[in-house]
């Protein structure tokens, strides 16, 4: 059942291989052979993504747009921790002209292939050790394409940028352990012309005028994936307000504030019906960034602040802020595992509908059910029986994934369900899940054998 996704060792948390390596490295370390760090994780669908040999604290992401050729001059902070004796190390990188490499204040050699940025500093580091990397970078940015055909990246927008980086390409935008396994901190210092605002995940520490610019300081403080960090610069109205008394700023492009008022009034009611569901909300501030960009396509559940390419309905804000526990705080450990996202927040956005007079999730469950196999494409592929990548957001991930949730609830019982729904955002908070481990705590707290149900709706072709 859960062979979907592989077990590679190098995917069992940073934490416990830095504790091993540690023990290790006490007998071992007379004759230590320092060697490069794995220049991938081994990914099922992404291989090259993530890197060996290192564990990041925390990122300092400074740059400047120039909203003149879409260009920023940046300098990214990597704060990490060698999980290996290190003789080189690789970042994931597919950004603009890099300037210079620093390892521990000292110039560092390195050299590009692809996605790999290969790091050679001065001196090995020695496993444990806390190292400081300082990569400066300067030109064009923009968006990669991704295996299903959609871009992802650094967009630029008619009034600045916006970035939406899910699954791979936080890289076209700063050097990263590009892996939902190494969450880190992050601080952002963003400067851009006075005339515009630049937004990011979490705290607003402060916000400087200097000349003709300004500076913002923005801080995320939870742990957060990689791909989850965006930067919106433009034209923004910002609102400051608590939601569900979390403190909130929503940006939103004054050509659709209008537009986007009524559902964003919703928040602290979707909010509010998500705590039911989930427990407490994982982070310590929340809101949205709403940009006239639908050239983009899709909506993006960036931590503490989902960024929308126009106008969201207040379904599609269930959706994404759903995602702030189940994908976000609770993160898959491997790509091929989408589900853990995607088929929560869509059982999540269909809750909501409920609430709100439309469809129960029972009365969606039976409609759809009754869809021939063949007639729709929400049945195929399984959703954790994905071909490749090309398929990682494809209809069956959402639709038919929640609906392997709603089965569940059938089952097992409502009031069993939810609970263990609220177990598994809160026992896993800031963490990273199997879908093996989901199905564990299910059976464990249901007394059921699920292995069947499981496979049916997750694995097998055709309708369950
Ligand atoms: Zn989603």
């Amino acid at each position: 059942m859960t062979s979907v996704a592989g077990s590679s060792s190098t995917r069992w948390g940073c934490a416990a291989v830095l504790a091993l390596t540690t023990l290790l490295a006490g007998s071992a370390h007379a004759g230590a052979e320092f060697t490069p760090g794995a220049a991938g994780l081994g990914d099922p669908f992404f291989p090259k993504a993530g890197n060996g040999g290192y564990d990041v604290r925390e990122y300092r992401i400074s740059l400047r747009y120039r909203p003149r050729g879409d260009a920023i001059d940046a300098s990214t902070n990597i704060d990490a921790t060698a999980t290996q004796d290190l003789s080189s190390f690789d970042l994931d990188y597919r950004g603009p002209q890099i300037r210079s490499v620093e390892v521990g204040g000292a110039p560092a050699a390195y050299a590009r292939d692809e996605q790999e940025l290969i790091v050679t500093p001065g001196a090995p580091i020695a496993t444990g050790s806390e190292f400081r990397v300082v990569v400066s970078y300067r030109g064009r940015v923009g968006t990669v394409t991704d295996p299903d055909g959609s871009r992802s990246g650094w967009f630029n927008t008619e009034d600045g940028s916006v970035v939406v980086a899910q699954p791979t390409s936080a890289p076209a935008w700063y050097p990263a352990n590009d892996y939902p396994i190494d969450k880190a901190r992050f601080k952002f210092e963003l400067t851009v012309p006075k005339r515009l605002e630049a937004i990011a995940n979490g705290r607003l520490v402060k916000r400087e005028q200097r000349g003709s610019h300004s500076t913002w300081l923005w801080k995320q403080e939870e742990p957060m994936a990689t791909y989850l960090a965006t930067v919106a610069t433009g034209q923004f109205a910002l609102r400051r307000s608590k939601v569900g008394g979390i403190r909130s700023i929503t940006a939103v492009d004054p050509q659709v504030l209008k537009r986007s008022k009524r559902a964003l009034g919703k928040s602290g009611r979707i909010v509010a019906l998500l705590e039911e569901l989930f427990g407490p909300y994982p982070f310590s501030h929340i809101g949205a960034i709403v940009d006239d960009a639908n050239f983009i396509g899709y909506a993006l559940e960036t931590q503490t602040r989902p960024v929308y390419d126009r106008p969201p309905g207040a379904v599609l804000i269930a959706h994404e802020l759903a995602h702030q526990w189940l994908g976000n705080s609770v993160s898959l450990s491997s790509w091929p595992e989408i589900w853990l996202n995607e088929g929560f927040a869509t059982w999540a956005e269909w809750r909501w509908a409920e609430e709100a007079g439309g469809l129960t999730t029972a009365q969606r469950f039976k409609l759809l059910r009754r869809t021939p196999a063949g007639q729709n494409g929400f049945w195929n592929p399984p959703p954790a029986a994905l071909p490749g990548p090309q398929k990682l957001f494809s209809d069956p991930v959402y639709v038919r994934g929640a609906m392997a949730l709603e089965a569940l609830r059938r089952e097992i019982g409502g009031r069993t369900f939810l609970a263990i729904l609220r177990e598994w955002a809160t026992a896993n908070a800031y963490g990273n899940v199997t879908i093996a481990e989901f199905i564990a705590l299910a059976e464990a707290r249901s007394g059921q054998e699920l292995n069947g149900l499981f496979d049916a709706w997750l694995l097998q072709r055709g309708k369950p």
